[in-house]
């Protein structure tokens, strides 16, 4: 079966990947170039981490994706993974990581709880507040987001799957089973997925308010000397403080470290998104402050800025017109599902299985995977 694909970010060369596997012709474009930079899915790292709040769904959908990724390393050749854990700070009772300890608990899944020494003997960089305590998994970690791209886009061009690059789709045709592009060109398929991330309203405005573009900025750091060897051992670490969502990439597998902070999101055109404030790294990397030792001995390397589009409540945004399968609203959490969501959106495109499974499945609704 023939099937286009919008958009060469992580959910749409999996989604070639998984096409291709499967015996199906996948031909894609993308509005950039190939990798496109510009996306939200080509930055050093993206984490993927067993707690997820009150969210059974997604938190069962990871261990599919960490499954799913298996996969792809086997296919590929090569793993772009580090398998470091995770860890978040639990404050109050009934917090983001209160409430993942109980997911855990209800999904049967391990965990381990940390008291204060045991926090800071994992993590001796770190001041944690006097109450705390910590949720640790040793399952999760850092996947390596640009190689994962660019291994996938060198395997498809070597599989022979259509890669168009500099390609803007400016039209879907759900009758006609047709896109147009920019240069007036049309071309057909018996469907049709689209996975534009932060564009995905500029092809269907009526997703404006589910599907809504942000800007976002990270900050790369250097950390104190003494510190380094403890950060290169490090978990990645969610939810550290209740009152902000910030998070750390630790410098696996020859990356750098990496901070982020989820309230520094800012509503933003992806074609004209501001471009990097002077010390706007720092502001992002200054709510670490109370978590660090020496904190003003970190050193800010620079920062990036990157759109993506989130939805209202954080669930994926799925449509289906048709032929056509659209996947949007793909917020802070995409990236860890890349290679199951990609497996998910071929069978789903190529009727394996129902439109209807698929998005309670991607809404985070079903605690596994359908069986088929
Ligand atoms: C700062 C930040 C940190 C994050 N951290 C994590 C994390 O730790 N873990 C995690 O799981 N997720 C994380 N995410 C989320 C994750 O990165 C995204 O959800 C995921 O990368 C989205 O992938 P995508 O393929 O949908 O979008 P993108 O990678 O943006 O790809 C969409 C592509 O579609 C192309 N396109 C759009 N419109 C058209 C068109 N009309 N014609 C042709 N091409 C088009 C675009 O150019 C783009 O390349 C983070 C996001 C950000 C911004």
């Amino acid at each position: 079966m023939k099937v286009i694909i919008i958009g060469g970010g992580i959910v749409g060369l999996s989604t070639a990947w998984a096409l291709a596997r499967s015996g199906h012709e996948a031909l894609l474009f993308e509005q950039g170039p190939l990798p496109h930079e510009g996306g939200a899915s080509y930055d050093q790292h993206r984490l993927i981490r067993l707690p997820y709040s009150d969210q059974p769904g997604y938190c069962a959908m990871t261990v599919d994706a960490l499954k799913a990724w298996q996969r792809m390393w086997d296919d590929l050749g090569e793993s772009h993974y580090a398998e470091v854990g995770s860890l978040a700070l639990s404050t109050e009772e009934g917090d983001w990581a209160d409430q993942s300890r109980q997911t855990l608990d209800h999904l049967g899944l391990d965990y381990e709880t940390l008291d204060h020494k045991q926090i800071e003997a994992l993590c001796p960089f770190m001041k944690a507040p006097a109450q705390a305590w910590g949720l640790y998994n040793t399952t999760g970690g850092v996947l390596f987001a640009s190689r994962i791209v660019d291994s996938l886009i060198r395997d498809l061009r070597r599989r022979g799957v259509t890669l168009r690059d500099e390609s803007r789709v400016v039209g879907v045709d759900p009758a006609a089973g047709a896109v147009t592009l920019a240069n007036g060109r049309r071309e057909t398929a018996e469907a049709i997925v689209v996975c534009a991330g932060a564009w995905t309203a500029k092809l269907f405005p009526e997703l404006a308010r589910r599907a809504v573009p942000h800007r976002q900025v990270v900050a790369y750091m250097e950390p104190p000397e003494r510190h380094a060897a403890s950060w290169a051992k490090a978990p990645v670490m969610v939810h550290l403080l209740n009152e902000v969502d910030i998070y750390a990439a630790p410098p696996a597998g020859g990356t750098e470290l990496k901070f982020g902070c989820g309230q520094h999101r800012r509503p933003g055109d992806p074609d004209r998104l501001d471009p990097l404030r002077p010390n706007e790294a720092a502001e992002v990397a200054s709510a670490f402050a109370p978590l660090l030792r020496d904190f003003d001995d970190y050193k800010v390397l620079r920062g990036q800025v990157c759109p993506y589009a989130v939805s209202p409540d954080e669930r994926f945004v799925t449509e289906n017109n048709g032929p056509i399968l659209m996947i949007g609203g793909c917020s802070g959490h995409m990236f860890k599902f890349g290679a199951v969501m990609g497996e998910q959106l071929a069978r789903t495109a190529t009727g394996a299985t129902n439109f209807k499974s698929f998005r309670l499945w991607a809404e985070g609704r079903h605690q596994t995977l359908t069986p088929e």
